[in-house]
């Protein structure tokens, strides 16, 4: 990626959420993303995956501060947008136009009361896009064809689509900005099997004729490696492992990202039968009190006393490939 224009960037990014405390009570916070660093090159589709629950969702959400950070910084485009430490927190709506989101749930993210043309529409309204009603139509109409959809389905209501439709509608009003940054939260994963690749390739086509720039984000590695140009994995709100999409699928070097590797699906009978499955002990630890050091310690068959004590840092261990783990330093 070196030489390429980076178009956001993530230091040390954290969110947490506060649950609970009070009087004589000490506050609790679920620590959901923990110092994240990382950038994402304009023209690319960074891949986020990791169990459910590992933060992904809310850094997706974070980094376009649909929630607001709880320290760290968020540059876009080379100028500041957040930054805890110097009390920076830029104007959202100039950036609304910008980025813009893909929810999971297609069904829930549609207003049922609301036409998909005033759906779509919606966000042309609130950026001034369209001068007059004509012109807001014939905008409407071009981006429900864009996604797969007809001019007339304009009329109809959430309720009248299948979820894969209700999907099609959630992109179009995504795009209807004419974002150039776009995080696609799990955005086939309530969606069936046949319809999936569908929308991937639609994603993939969109991107193309756009210029479009992703964060998506999924808990199926497959899905991922087919769409990303590269991968970020998490473990309980932290970034373990980044690299070029082929290069951390043939060598993983986190123990993480091995054990999540080892249990996707071999299209070859044969090689699945004989390969290794790496199993993990133990249950997902809570975020509300994630342990010391590396949080991925209890669970880790390569732990070592180190490992309780000091949290491993993301370094770079090939061209373009970061892992954070203290095997790192033994090598
Ligand atoms: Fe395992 Fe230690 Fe590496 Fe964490 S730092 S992944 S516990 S070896």
């Amino acid at each position: 990626m070196n030489g390429r224009e980076k178009l956001i960037e993530a230091v040390d990014l954290r969110k947490y959420f506060s649950v609970g405390g009070g009087f004589l009570r000490k506050n609790k916070f679920v620590q959901a993303v923990e110092g994240a660093t990382f950038s994402i090159y304009k023209g690319e589709t960074l891949g986020l995956v990791g169990e459910s629950g590992c933060g992904k969702t809310t850094l997706g959400r974070t980094l376009i501060r649909l929630y607001e950070p709880t320290a760290g910084k968020i540059v876009y485009d080379g100028k500041v947008i957040f930054d805890k430490e110097n009390r920076i927190a830029a104007d959202m709506l100039p950036y609304r136009r910008k980025m813009q989101i893909i929810f999971q749930d297609p069904s829930a993210s549609l207003d049922p009361r609301m036409t998909v043309g005033e759906i779509v529409g919606e966000a042309l309204d609130i950026h001034k896009l369209a001068a007059n009603r004509a012109e807001r139509r014939e905008r409407v109409n071009e981006l429900l064809v864009s996604v797969g959809l007809n001019t007339e389905h304009s009329n109809r209501f959430p309720h009248e689509f299948s979820g894969g439709q209700q999907q099609r509608i959630g992109i179009a009003r995504a795009l209807a900005v004419r974002p150039e940054f776009i995080v696609c939260d799990e955005p086939i994963s309530a969606l069936d099997v046949s319809i999936q690749s569908q929308i991937v390739n639609m994603l993939e086509d969109l991107q193309q004729e756009m210029g479009l720039t992703y964060l998506f984000i999924a808990h199926d590695v497959s899905v991922v490696r087919h769409i990303s140009d590269r991968i970020g994995v998490m473990y309980l709100g932290c970034m373990v492992e980044l690299a070029d999409s082929c290069e951390l699928c043939s060598h993983p070097v986190h123990p993480y990202t091995q054990t999540l590797l080892s249990a996707v699906p071999l299209p070859d009978p044969e090689k699945s039968r004989t390969r290794k499955r790496i199993l993990l002990e133990g249950d997902i630890p809570s975020p509300i009190d994630p342990p010391s050091g590396c949080r991925f310690h209890t669970r880790c068959p390569h732990a070592m006393g180190v490992c309780k004590e000091k949290r491993p840092v993301l370094k770079e261990c090939a061209p373009g490939h970061f892992c954070a783990c203290h095997l790192l330093d033994k090598k």
